[in-house]
């Protein structure tokens, strides 16, 4: 039984409701990395388990638009320094593409969502409380706010300022949510009035004037938007942490049933830095830490794979999430068990085979659709989704070799015989490609079994290893002395030209 459908069966057990809202949500203050997206992987499987058992669920993403800017961080400019502490969603963005600095994080994460056919509905937390949905929540926060101080005094343990108030007013002056202390209030007038930092005294709304300090957001968000379950990283769910807190604040203060929690394990992205490589993926160097924006990742994984790696495993283990080889041997297995990637006949050639067909077509769109022929495919050149399709997986094989491929992996294509490479072939070597020229020249066509096949065949008849033919194969095509399966190289390859290549290789 896959863990989503453990984990919803045991939420129709053991919760009253018959209605589910499940909830996550991400704060937009930089890229959403990949280590983000289990948060959303998981209460996605979780929903479609349910919704699969009949029970009538939703799956709501939170944006949290209205959190401070918390410090500058290296990616934003000096002048930034000034917007610390104003809400994301009052910043402007910092490449000047969207409106706000939260939708330009925001957006490409949402995109991404599209692209891995994430249906779900989207709430950004600066809309709710200038809708007012928070007013009544806020009136009860600070209105009862002893009582707030006292259970996140007991639970976190943590002494709270005798000035503590769970409203953090938006100052009218500096802009910033961070910097202003509620001296009064008024429940009547839906209103605080407080005294800034910055030397500002004023009034702020219930309504948009301010945020709830976010260990009693979090309880007051599942009351308003009805949440029953929500997936959240390990470190909320620790012992006196922001769930323990927001359970009794949840019944205590807003007599709403905390929802059933689903806590999970961090992502650990296991990369090195590979030469050639984009500056945005360099970055991720360190071996901790999931620091790729799910954006990028998704130039070079295909959608379907990315969710495999991370629904493949149960919430309660950590993913090493490696994108170079490790990555290309789940692919391997994926299309070997589970499924075609991509449409069309590309969904029927193995990505690691379309790894070196991209790299003989050098970029050659024309040039690919004969490599993949020549291979023994047959592409409809007629038809648009096909070609479509052959498009869209040589781009994600191109950029998983630019941004992830280990060096063995990649080749190029040797123009010319690479003279001073060709002194380390014996003579036994060179036979045994004269030899295989022979075969072309009779006319013909081997698939790349035949190839395979041919190459043993011709190794015993010459008495040499037929490893050593491969490398000699190797040399003469790519200068290197190792490559993809020999077999597949030389199916994909002009016979002409291989037949050309190998006579002169043979006659030096
Ligand atoms: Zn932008
Ligand atoms: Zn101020």
């Amino acid at each position: 039984m896959h863990w989503s459908l453990a984990i919803a069966k045991e939420i129709v057990e053991r919760r009253k409701e018959k209605k589910h809202v499940l909830a996550t949500g991400i704060t937009p203050s930089g890229d959403i990395h990949v280590g983000n997206l289990r948060e959303i992987i998981i209460g996605e499987a979780v929903h479609s388990a349910l919704v699969d058992m009949g029970v009538d669920a939703r799956l709501i993403y939170v944006a949290d638009t209205f959190d401070p800017l918390r410090r500058r961080y290296s990616f934003l400019p000096g002048e930034y320094e000034a917007h610390v502490g104003k809400p994301l969603s009052a910043i402007p963005d910092p490449e000047g593409c969207h409106s706000s600095y939260a939708d330009h994080f925001l957006q490409p994460f949402l995109d991404s969502l599209d692209v891995l056919g994430i249906k779900i509905e989207i709430f950004k937390a600066d809309e709710m409380y200038k809708s007012g949905m928070y007013v009544d929540v806020i009136k009860e926060a600070i209105s009862r706010r002893e009582d707030l101080s006292r259970i996140i005094e007991e639970v976190s343990g943590r002494q709270l300022p005798e000035e503590w108030m769970a409203f953090n007013p938006l100052c009218d002056a500096c802009g910033r949510i961070t910097t202003a202390i509620v001296k009064r209030y008024d429940t009547e007038k839906e209103e605080v009035y407080y005294e800034c930092e910055c030397g500002n005294n004023g009034a702020a709304s219930f309504k948009a004037g301010g945020k709830l300090a976010w260990r009693v957001d979090w309880a007051a968000r599942w009351k308003i938007l009805g949440v029953t379950i929500e997936p959240f990283g390990k470190d909320h769910a620790a012992p006196g942490g922001s769930f323990d807190t927001g359970k009794r604040i949840s019944l205590e203060i807003y007599d709403y049933e905390a929802p059933y929690p689903i806590p999970f394990e961090h992502i650990l992205l296991k990369t090195k830095a590979v030469e050639g490589t984009k500056a945005k993926v360099t970055a991720m160097s360190s071996s901790r830490g999931t620091n790729v924006p799910v954006h990028a990742i998704l130039e070079a994984v295909p959608p379907e794979i990315l969710k495999h790696v991370i629904s493949r495993v149960r919430p309660d283990k950590h993913i090493e999430f490696n994108p170079s080889l490790p990555l290309l041997n789940l692919i391997d297995e994926y299309e070997r068990e589970i499924g075609e990637i991509g449409r069309g006949v590309a969904g029927k050639i193995p990505f690691r085979h379309f790894i070196t067909l991209v790299q003989i077509a050098r970029g050659d769109f024309s040039e690919l659709l004969n490599v993949i022929e020549r291979s023994g495919y047959e592409v409809r050149e007629e038809n648009e989704e096909e070609i479509k399709g052959i498009g869209e997986k040589a781009r994600y094989v191109e950029n998983w070799l630019r941004g992830y491929a280990p060096p063995g992996l990649k080749f190029e294509l040797q123009p010319a015989l690479p003279a001073e490479e060709l002194k380390s072939l014996s003579e036994a070597q060179k036979k045994a490609l004269k030899l295989m020229a022979q075969e072309i020249k009779e006319g013909k066509t081997l698939s790349a079994d035949d190839w395979h096949d041919k190459i043993y065949e011709v190794a015993s008849g010459t008495n040499i290893e037929a490893k050593e033919i491969f490398r000699a194969i190797y040399v003469v095509l790519l200068k290197k002395s190792s490559g993809p399966r020999a077999g597949w190289l030389l199916a994909s390859l002009d016979t002409e030209f291989i037949r050309e290549r190998f006579e002169a290789a043979a006659r030096i």
